[in-house]
């Protein structure tokens, strides 16, 4: 059996804190989760807090290269916990996110917590720094604009079920910068065990491509530049879902079984995407979910720590 998720990928990556435009930043690494920023005249707003608060103090300190403005708001893309757990490093006065990621904390936080703590404990440096779950203190059902002052508003914009239940995106319109988070992934495997498939290959992937950004950052990989790459970032996330829904629904149809689906999909998928970061991770997860979305389950399985590991036994052994 392959190890479970990525319990054995313990290599340290190359953080890069990027200047997107004045004022803008995005730190990658090598597939890790991204994080971003981006100055008010008297404020910064911060997108993405990492997995733990020491994991976010070193993102923080990079930024504290750049400016010196305290963190007034801290918006969450998701509720993942790789994305929300290191809240408490920002010392934000505001932590935004959508009303469904809130109720997706109260119901299911605790064991998304364990859950990514075993498939990927390299990105929980020192686990016991974190407080407990992030709360939201203001949440939204369509749109929230931040007044940034002299570089005009940040809209923070739900664009249908995708990745989650409650992603949200940050869309500065005057430098056409977006943070995608991981409804848009450059050059690293999709995560789409907690996804909405139909949705988000049709409807909300075509609202984000709508907004026509410049410049992209997704929830890993890259950064996408120029409307181009931008395009590319987009299509490749388009490709793998459309492929899995492809694959997988052709299985469930004919009456075969969820490991036939994943072996099949596995075959497709995987010379493209193979090599890309948490491809073998994500996909015995992905499969699972797409299959009982195709058999009309609405909203995803808890996923727990167990669960975890009784897919991974089925499908990856
Ligand atoms: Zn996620």
């Amino acid at each position: 059996m392959k190890p479970f998720a990525s319990s054995a990928d313990l290599d340290v990556k190359e953080q890069t804190l990027e200047v997107l435009a004045d004022g803008v930043y995005a730190l990658t690494a090598q597939g890790d989760p991204n994080v971003g920023a981006v100055e008010g005249d008297d404020f910064v707003v911060c997108f993405e807090a990492l997995a733990t608060p020491v994991a976010a103090a070193d993102w923080l300190a990079g930024l504290r290269e750049h400016t010196d403005k305290p963190v007034k708001y801290l918006v969450l893309s998701h509720y993942h916990a790789v994305r929300v757990l290191g809240a408490s490093a920002f010392e934000a006065n505001v932590i935004i996110a959508h009303e469904n990621t809130r109720a997706l904390i109260a119901e299911r936080g605790r064991q998304d917590w364990e859950s990514e703590y075993g498939r990927m404990p390299r990105l929980f440096r020192d686990p016991e720094s974190i407080p407990g779950l992030t709360w939201p203190h203001v949440t939204f059902g369509s749109r929230l604009t931040i007044d940034l002052g002299s570089r005009g508003p940040l809209h923070l914009e739900y664009l249908g079920r995708g990745h989650t239940e409650g992603d949200i995106v940050a869309w500065l319109p005057e430098q056409r910068v977006l943070f995608a988070g991981d409804l848009v992934e450059s050059q690293a495997a999709l995560y789409t065990g907690d996804a909405f498939h139909r949705d988000w290959a049709t409807g909300t992937l075509d609202r984000l491509a709508a907004l026509d950004a410049h410049t992209l950052v997704g929830g890993r990989g890259a950064v996408a530049r120029g409307p181009q790459e931008v395009a590319a970032a987009v299509a490749q996330t388009r490709h793998f879902l459309d492929t899995m829904r492809t694959e997988v629904g052709a299985v469930h149809a004919a009456g075969g079984t969820l490991k036939e689906a994943f072996t099949n999909t596995h075959g497709v998928l995987e010379p493209r995407y193979g090599a890309w970061p948490i491809f073998e991770h994500c996909l015995p997860f992905n499969v699972s979910r797409l299959w009982d979305e195709l058999d009309g389950v609405e909203r995803p399985h808890i996923w727990t720590a167990a669960r975890d590991r009784a897919v991974w036994e089925q499908l990856q052994s």
